[in-house]
């Protein structure tokens, strides 16, 4: 497993990835000792943690599985078409990703016949579905 912690020194970003937890600790307090100010995250990008129950995304801030946190992604800089968790660096394609924050839109049909899509935990009317006629 990898274990990786992010320092934020003004707009740069300095990732350390350690392979045991134990490493990573020791580095963190060290840090912590010589710059008791500054801020960095911890994450695991090798084992994703699945979002509180009943999340749904914000405007600007998803669950990060790999930080295990809620997080803002931002536009990717090399294709603006992907965002990305500000911290850990993973993009919003990302299965896992996809899954936590419900991604995915899935079509439902109800029982008195709107047709709904449902995405990012938002539920969006777009239709009657059209009756038989007899
Ligand atoms: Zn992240």
């Amino acid at each position: 497993m990898l274990f990786s912690a992010a320092f934020k020194i003004g707009k740069k970003k300095l990732t350390f990835t350690f392979t045991s937890l134990a490493n990573l600790e020791l580095f963190c307090h060290k840090v912590r000792q010589e710059y008791p100010n500054l801020m960095f995250y911890v994450f695991n990008r090798t084992k994703p943690s699945p979002a509180p129950q009943g999340y749904v995304p914000r405007k600007d801030k998803m669950w990060c599985p790999f930080c295990a946190a809620e997080r803002k992604f931002v536009k990717w800089h090399v294709n603006p078409k992907y965002k990305v968790c500000e911290i850990c660096g993973i993009s919003d394609a990302h299965w896992h990703v996809r899954k936590e924050n419900k991604l995915w839109e899935s079509i439902i049909f109800t029982e008195d016949g709107d047709v709904q899509i449902r995405k990012g935990g938002k539920t969006r009317k777009i239709g009657k579905k059209r009756r038989s006629s007899k």
